[in-house]
């Protein structure tokens, strides 16, 4: 079993719905947790929790698109706890102002004003998704990469995607930082190599949480077309659950299971990657 005792994990974006239980399971594990979000409250109802089982968890706002931000949330998780030694880069997500309305452009769509296409992408949207996704995560490591460096069995643990492999219609913001976000982890893993820090990454498949439900799920809480079209694609014919993705998370935290990866991008997804449609 996976030992964490007297390791540091920075989250970021650890109040939703994916880091939340993330942080709770390294917390569980013996690891002291601090918990990085844009919204204090979701960060520190986690930390509760956390504490509650007898686990150490430190709640922190901080904006991973700041420097000052992250900065500060670094030297409260410095005096806190006086190292970092595992970084999961998880605060991402998509926008609608970043996607297009249909999935393919149809002649005549130019003359409909109600409708996003790729002309009208608006720069702010596509820019705020794609800085939220690739500019997060590349940030958010300047600031606590330099706290891992030359110490025993530092990881970083960044969130990829699906969309990073083929790209999802309808979101090309999102597609495009989680490709770079895949590309990053692998140029990361080769930087950081001599300086003893192991990168990689998770691309979930399809797991429903606020950053997407709007494109899965009706008012009424049935399967959008979208959703069907994504469970036809996943043979395991069901949606994710953050528990799906625990497994992997404290493997390639673990130096002892995978003290000898670096630079992967590791699909959990029901085998929605190995399935062509057909
Ligand atoms: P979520 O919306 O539940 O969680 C994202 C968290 O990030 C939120 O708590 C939010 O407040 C925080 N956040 C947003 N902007 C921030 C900022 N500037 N600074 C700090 N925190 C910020 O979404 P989730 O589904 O749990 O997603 C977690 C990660 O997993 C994201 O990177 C997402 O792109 C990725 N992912 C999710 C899915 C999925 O199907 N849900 C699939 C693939 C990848």
């Amino acid at each position: 079993m996976a030992d964490f005792k007297n390791k540091v994990a920075v989250i970021t974006g650890a109040g939703g719905v994916l880091c939340s239980v993330f942080a709770e399971e390294l917390a569980k594990h013996g690891a002291k947790v601090a918990l990085l979000d844009l919204k204090k409250e979701a960060s520190e109802s986690v930390a509760e929790k956390i504490k509650q089982n007898g686990g150490t968890a430190l709640a922190i706002e901080c904006d991973v698109l700041h420097v000052e931000s992250l900065k500060k949330a670094d030297e409260e998780i410095w005096n806190a706890f006086g190292r970092v030694d595992i970084l999961i880069n998880g605060a991402g997500g998509n926008h609608s102002r970043g996607c297009t309305t249909n999935e393919t452009f149809q002649m005549g769509d130019l003359e409909k004003e109600e409708l996003t296409t790729f002309f009208n992408l608006d720069y702010e949207g596509f820019h705020f998704v794609f800085q939220l996704n690739f500019m997060g995560t590349l940030l958010a490591t300047q600031v606590f990469a330099k706290r891992m460096l030359h110490q025993k069995d530092s990881c970083i643990v960044n969130i990829s995607s699906m969309s990073a492999m083929t790209p999802l219609t309808k979101v090309p913001a999102y597609s495009a930082a989680k490709a770079a976000i895949s590309n990053f982890t692998q140029w990361e893993a080769v930087h950081f190599a001599d300086a003893g820090i192991r990168v990689n990454a998770i691309a979930p498949g399809f797991f429903i949480t606020s950053q997407n439900e709007k494109l899965l799920l009706n008012t009424d809480g049935s399967y959008t077309e979208r959703s069907q079209k994504i469970l036809f694609k996943t043979p395991m014919k069901r949606f994710g659950v953050p528990a799906d993705l625990v497994g992997t998370l404290l493997f390639l935290c673990d130096a002892n299971a995978s003290g000898f990866i670096t630079g992967t991008v590791i699909p959990v997804d029901g085998g929605f990657m190995a399935f062509s449609g057909v």
